[in-house]
């Protein structure tokens, strides 16, 4: 049945010239020869299962193209935008600058590494008290799975240097496309209104 047509006729073809001499050496054959397929595959998927548990437990063992270390981030963030890109805090609601812009163009970047994050026409208003997005520019934000104040939440981070960004909840009903939210911190954020710069080396 997992066979495909061709291939059970051959099979059969096969067992029936050998039959009356080795059976069982032929369904040995027959396994000799399927091994190495599921062999091959299920000594992938641990790895796969190893790579995919690691990157989803923890964020910050993560392996980001941009490695700066604590050092090297405090000399370029404020301190308010290192405890929140670098360790995770959040900025009080309705405190942030971001919260209530609205611009009709541009784009949101990553206040760390100034990688494109948001467009401006994804933003919208979720009253939260903190900038909200529907959607991000394609691979810029990574989600993990967040368990700290004893609740399972989806953190996002910045996929170019792992900086926290927020969190994203979902089927929370907003009349959006993806009836998505990304609850992202405006320290974590820097704007610019070049959209199409941007765009173009995202
Ligand atoms: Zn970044």
């Amino acid at each position: 049945m997992r066979f495909s047509p061709l291939l059970s006729k051959v099979l059969f073809t096969f067992s029936n010239f050998t039959r009356l001499r080795t059976p069982h050496l032929v369904h040995q054959a027959h396994l000799a020869r399927l091994r190495p397929v599921p062999l091959r595959s299920m000594s992938g998927i641990p790895f796969l299962g190893a790579l995919f548990g690691s990157s989803s437990s923890s964020s910050s063992k993560m392996s980001y193209p941009d490695q700066r270390s604590d050092d090297e981030w405090r000399a370029v963030l404020n301190k308010e935008q290192f405890r929140i890109l670098r360790e995770k805090a959040t900025e009080p609601p309705g405190s942030g600058k971001f919260d209530k812009h609205y611009p009709e163009e541009g784009v949101y970047t990553c206040a760390g590494c100034q990688a494109p994050l948001y467009k401006a026409k994804q933003k919208f208003s979720s009253g939260c008290g903190w900038p909200a997005y529907f959607d991000s520019i394609p691979g810029a934000v990574t989600r993990h799975e967040d368990k700290a104040f004893g609740m399972t939440r989806t953190e996002i981070v910045c996929s170019n240097c792992g900086g926290h960004l927020g969190h994203v909840f979902k089927g929370e009903g907003f009349p959006t496309p993806t009836d998505e939210r990304h609850c992202v911190n405006s320290v974590s954020l820097s704007f610019s209104p070049d959209d199409k710069a941007k765009e173009s080396k995202a």
